[in-house]
């Protein structure tokens, strides 16, 4: 730690956590945040753990109460008001943003140190070595196409992943490709790794269901709600906010699109 001071060589950096049911609330206290500050970090990464490998412990994943905490609290964190100089991501919370799953090629993969080309960091499955086809022949694996022909997994982009929140899916698409297990210690099935995954996936899944609708504010000022298929919300606060921006939407001539209100309950 001593190395990377700010003091010493004037470096900035970002860091890269794994929240576990064990260590949330100390990876994300203010007190852990401000000693990473100081030393120089400027973004923070943060992983919900995920339970890869034959040694994993299931265990160690966080229970839903506290991703809920981390939803809110990674949102606080990077709060232009009140919060901290510091850019924090949630690679698990944040899937809104990006549409849901990234993997499979869509727009990124993984090749591992054996040159298998999988389809994400932490699922450790391919039909492709890179040592003998083109990137753009692993692209094209049987697996990889599966993928982006499923995504996105879940319209809720609060359960993005195929293998943690839809874990069904990930056996399917492993069984019926024929792709092999790359895990680098130990083989293991995607039904092993998906099993791990059922009860947090059926307890993540019990959460509150979409309303399903979004505002549209005119520049008019009316306010539409409309049906949609993703898992927007309104609720008043959203509601006061569109009323709110009407001046600022009228200048520019646009629409606001309402999204999820802060009260999670969309999840
Ligand atoms: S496969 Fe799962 S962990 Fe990997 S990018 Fe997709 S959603 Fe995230």
């Amino acid at each position: 730690m001593k190395r990377i001071d700010k003091k010493e060589n004037g470096q900035f950096f970002g860091t890269s956590i794994c929240y576990t049911s064990k260590n949330v609330e100390v990876v994300t206290s203010d007190e852990f945040l401000d000693m990473i500050i100081e030393k120089g970090c400027r973004f923070a990464w943060y992983f919900h753990y995920m339970p890869v490998s034959n040694d994993a412990a299931p265990e160690l994943m966080p229970t839903k109460e506290q991703r809920v905490y981390m939803y809110h609290r990674v949102r606080e964190i990077r709060g232009n008001t009140g919060g901290k100089p510091i850019y924090a991501m949630d690679f698990q919370n944040d899937g809104e943003f990006v549409g849901g799953c990234i993997a499979g090629g869509r727009n990124y993969c993984h090749i591992n140190p054996n040159g298998d080309v999988e389809l994400c960091v932490l699922i450790h499955y391919s039909g492709a070595d890179i040592r003998e086809v083109s990137l753009l022949d692993a692209l094209k694996q049987p697996l990889f196409l599966a993928y982006r022909d499923n995504q996105p997994f879940n319209q809720n982009h609060l359960r993005p992943c195929p293998m943690l929140e839809n874990p069904e899916l990930l056996q399917k698409m492993v069984r019926e490709t024929g792709a092999y297990s790359t895990d680098l210690m130990s083989e293991e099935s995607a039904e092993h790794l998906c099993g791990k995954c059922r009860h947090y996936a059926e307890e993540w899944g019990r959460r509150p269901r979409p309303c399903g609708k979004s505002a549209i504010l005119s520049p008019r000022g009316t306010v539409t709600i409309k049906t949609r298929l993703y898992c927007y919300s309104v609720g008043n606060k959203l509601y006061s906010f569109l009323r709110r921006s009407h001046r600022n939407s009228r200048r520019h001539k646009s629409f606001l699109y309402g999204v999820c209100c802060a009260d999670f309950c969309c999840v």
